[in-house]
């Protein structure tokens, strides 16, 4: 207890934090002694103290004990409302029970059997029900390895080897990701890429004059994208994109590719894809796909993924081992989790708590006199603090996000209040309830005459 007195001291008073979130920040802080414990001891042991860069936050990130449907525990013993849900991968909400029992049972059975097993058939089959474009699918252990892979695959069955992408559009911290989804757009989003990855991929913003240019050079393999826009709709796309990009991609050569990791069984059970009646060639899956657990799979036509399947001597074939493609635990929590929300039902009732959600908060904003809004597709929520944006769509404005001491301020005063945002955002589940909605905007209304006071907006 002494150590850990001592270390929690020497850590406050080299830390920044005074300087910034003020006062929220500050309090927060005092208020959460076991996550700021764990900081120090994790600052030793892992880079930033963290495991995913989206934690890296001032004054020190939260730390959870446990979780249940949509509520969690920090270590400190503070319940929240969750609006992180897995980073989007639990539609059905925090430990759903015919998910764990579903878990639990293959977990008896085996964990990797290092052979072909039936719950890899069963998943498959789920996706190429529920997704229009899934006529084949490979599973691999994250959204990153499947947007990899499925470029790979359009290099491979076009011959070409250029990918155009949009400015502010993520597709996962491979290579040929790693760049233009961060502003200013224009840079690599990461120290450490080979010089020649930047000349094979083109960031154009989503106008379909400059698309038609870049395909129509006819050097392109793939055009991927967020089809909900940037950042599950943080940067909508202009009417009409989704269909234009498929009319440019059919009439050049190029695949298209959606990048669903987020939107896929959450925009509906078959994602924008179904939800927008424009079908890709290519489909990029995770989150919801495996219901919590490890998981990502590319799909599409089969005469594209079969390039997989190719005999050894097959020129065409495209290789791609994995060690924990298609986890028996992950196809087991996708499986049940698929079969949860297959009906279109969970997206209906997660979208009407979202809906009413985003009209709540909305009118905190004007009741308090703030200017700002919540806003959104689906079930899904985005803050807008300020004026509104002379472009809706620019992805400088929207992606860019909060400046410092207002977002650690929202923050900490939201997690006071007993609501976890995901950076201003947040995903809803069928996990959600009225009251969930009620506190977090009680907790919007007591925050922003905060940041008020504190001059932050
Ligand atoms: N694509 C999109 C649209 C994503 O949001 C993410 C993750 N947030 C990824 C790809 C990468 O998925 P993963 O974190 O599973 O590698």
């Amino acid at each position: 207890m002494k150590y850990r007195d001592a270390v929690l001291r020497q850590h406050r008073e080299t830390s920044s934090r005074s300087s910034t979130g003020g006062t929220e920040a500050a309090a927060w802080a005092s208020e959460n002694p076991r996550s700021e414990a764990l900081n120090v001891r994790a600052r030793r042991l892992l880079p930033g103290g963290v495991a995913h860069d989206v934690r890296l936050a001032e004054p020190f990130p939260l730390a959870v004990a446990r979780a249940a449907g949509s509520r969690k525990w920090d270590v400190d013993g503070h319940e929240l409302v969750c609006y992180v849900m897995g980073h989007g991968s639990l539609l059905a909400g925090h430990g759903h029970p015919d998910v764990v029992a579903a878990v639990r049972d293959q977990a008896a059975r085996s964990f990797h059997p290092g052979a072909c097993h039936e719950l890899e058939s069963d998943w498959a089959e789920a996706v190429i029900r529920l997704v229009p474009s899934a006529e084949r699918v490979r599973f691999t252990s994250s959204g990153t390895e499947a947007s990899l892979l499925a470029l790979r695959l359009a290099r491979a069955v076009t011959g070409r080897s250029k990918i155009v992408k949009l400015a502010g559009h993520f597709h996962g911290w491979h290579d040929q990701a790693a760049l233009g989804a961060d502003p200013p757009f224009d840079a690599p989003d990461t120290a450490g890429l080979p010089e020649q990855i930047s000349g094979s991929v083109a960031v154009i913003p989503a106008d379909a004059g400059v698309l038609a240019d870049v395909l129509r050079a006819g050097d392109v393999a793939a055009f991927i994208l967020e089809p909900s826009g940037a950042a599950w709709g943080t940067v909508p796309l202009p009417g009409g994109f989704l269909a234009q990009a498929r009319r440019l991609a059919d009439e050049t050569g190029t695949l298209l590719v959606f990048d669903e990791v987020v939107t896929g069984f959450r925009w509906a059970p078959g994602g924008v894809q179904e939800a927008a009646g424009v079908v890709p060639d290519l489909t990029v899956l995770g989150k919801i796909l495996a219901g919590g657990m490890p998981g990502g799979a590319a799909c599409g036509r089969a005469s594209i993924i079969d390039h997989l399947g190719a005999l050894r001597d097959d020129p065409r074939r495209v290789t791609h081992p994995g060690t924990h493609n298609a986890h028996p635990l992950s196809a087991a929590a996708g499986v049940t989790t698929l079969r949860l929300v297959s009906s279109g039902e969970a997206q209906r009732r997660a979208s009407t708590l979202a809906a009413t959600l985003r009209a709540e908060l909305s009118s905190v904003f004007e009741r308090c006199g703030v200017a700002g809004r919540a806003y959104g597709e689906s079930s899904v929520f985005h803050l807008l603090f300020g004026p509104e944006p002379p472009d809706q769509r620019d992805p400088a404005t929207l992606k860019a996000g909060l400046a410092r001491p207002l977002s650690t301020a929202l923050h900490c005063s939201m997690l006071r209040e007993g609501v976890h945002l995901f950076h201003g955002s947040g995903f809803l589940s069928i996990a959600h309830t009225q009251a969930d909605l009620e506190r977090t905007a009680g907790a919007l209304a007591a925050t922003l005459p905060r940041l008020a006071a504190e001059g932050l907006i």
